[in-house]
């Protein structure tokens, strides 16, 4: 379908997907959004990184004495980059460098932005995102980690944090912790920059049920920060973090044109298994599924790309994000799961076993699916921010 792309965008297009035929690593793909499994692919990504930031593909939107493209750079361009690199079943980079530089242009010292952007930019340091705690995902600003001003100025944190991505790679980590016990609870927090080699910092890997690493426990045991860790001022770091987590809009666009690859390969699914004797995609109700699953993704589409257009414009409403990211994680788990239903006995097979239908493609696709619709925000506080703040109903 047209989605309104210029022939200036289309001709973009073309170039990044040379682009990234040539350049993108050689990794196995999976579902979702995973850690590298071996130190030989984490050297890839880093290596891929640097090469999307110095073509261009990545930071177009950073303040140009960092490295942007200024007027030459549109909204669009980060979304044909998702849609391309999505397409060749590639990764964007690794780790939360683009977020924690986004703090760090908007509240972030001179000889912060000096330190850390170079090796956001290059690739080769890697950061996490350390905000989630065991009592603290969804009501985040009840977060427990407590950071405690040092006599030299500097902090000393204790506390733990859960589902760190990349939390195993990470050379550093962007931190909240609670600074103020006795302010309100958004207003009692501070946003640092946590370097993971410091004594006390421990990483422990979780193994998901996808039977990869991809996020970890981090343990903070006395950490000593010193004062130029703090990002922003003091108590601040509510804002900083709200304002870094809206600069992201191109996955949510790679992810639709995940879905549409996966309900291509469901039809696939549906022309080899057979059903009574007959190919599965002959049957009326299947047919009927696969229409639907269509449709949702096309209406999907349709919808990223109108908050795209809004959002470049600035007239994007609170709402707008959450729905498509609703949408995106609810039509994931229903295709998975007719994959697998499709699939019969195929089904059980796992990534890694040798025959069979799509060698376990959709047994992975669909263990990943669930993890879409809690993380970034789950389904249901993204139904509340729909309801309550986008069609003003009652909480
Ligand atoms: C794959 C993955 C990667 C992640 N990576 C990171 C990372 O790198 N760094 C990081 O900091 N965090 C990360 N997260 C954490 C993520 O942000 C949280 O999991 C998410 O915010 C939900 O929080 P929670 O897990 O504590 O669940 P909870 O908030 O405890 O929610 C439990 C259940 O209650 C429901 N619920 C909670 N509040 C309400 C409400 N008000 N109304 C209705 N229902 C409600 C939820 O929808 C959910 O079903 C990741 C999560 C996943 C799944």
């Amino acid at each position: 379908m047209d989605y309104g792309m210029t022939p200036e965008l289309e001709e973009f297009r073309r170039e990044v997907r040379a682009f990234v035929a040539t350049h993108a690593p050689a990794i196995p793909p999976k579902a979702g959004v995973r850690s590298a499994e071996s130190a030989e692919e984490l050297a890839l990504l880093k290596e891929w990184t640097g090469k999307l930031f110095a073509a261009g593909y990545l930071g177009g939107d950073w303040p140009t004495q960092y490295g942007g493209l200024g007027e030459a750079h549109s909204a669009e361009h980060s979304v044909v980059v998702g849609e391309e690199v999505a397409r060749a079943r590639a990764s964007l980079m690794p780790g939360a460098g683009n977020l924690v530089a986004h703090a760090l242009f908007d509240f972030g010292t001179d000889e912060q932005r000096e330190r850390f952007l170079p090796g956001i930019r290059s690739g080769d340091e890697i950061w996490c995102q350390l905000f989630s705690e065991p009592g603290s995902g969804s009501d985040l600003a009840s977060l427990r980690t407590k950071a405690v001003r040092a006599g030299d100025g500097g902090f000393v944190v204790t506390g733990q944090k859960v589902w760190t991505t990349n939390g195993h790679w990470s050379d550093y980590g962007y931190l909240l912790a609670r600074t103020d016990h006795d302010a309100p609870k958004h207003k009692g927090i501070s946003a640092f920059v946590v370097d993971m080699r410091l004594p006390g910092v421990e990483v422990r890997p979780l193994r998901e049920m996808t039977g990869t690493s991809d996020f970890n426990e981090v343990f903070l045991d006395n950490v000593e920060l010193a004062p130029e860790a703090l990002i922003g001022s003091l108590n601040q770091g509510w804002t900083v973090a709200n304002s870094s987590l809206g600069h992201e809009r191109s996955g949510v666009a790679g992810n639709a044109v995940r879905l549409r690859q996966s309900v291509e390969a469901l039809k696939d699914l549906a022309g080899k298994v057979v059903r009574n004797g007959r190919p599965a995609i002959e049957d009326g109700l299947v047919q009927d599924r696969l229409g639907q699953l269509t449709a949702s993704v096309e209406a999907l589409s349709a919808l990223v790309y109108a908050n795209i257009s809004r959002w470049s414009r600035k007239a994007e409403r609170v709402h707008d994000a959450p729905m498509a990211k609703l949408l995106f994680s609810e039509i994931g788990v229903e295709i998975q799961r007719f994959a697998l239903e499709l699939s019969g006995e195929a089904g059980i097979l796992v990534e890694g076993d040798a025959r069979g239908l799509d060698h376990g493609r959709w047994q992975d696709e669909f263990l990943y699916a669930r993890a879409f619709t809690i993380a970034g925000g789950s389904s249901e506080i993204m139904r509340n921010i729909i309801s309550e703040r986008g069609l003003k109903m009652p909480r």
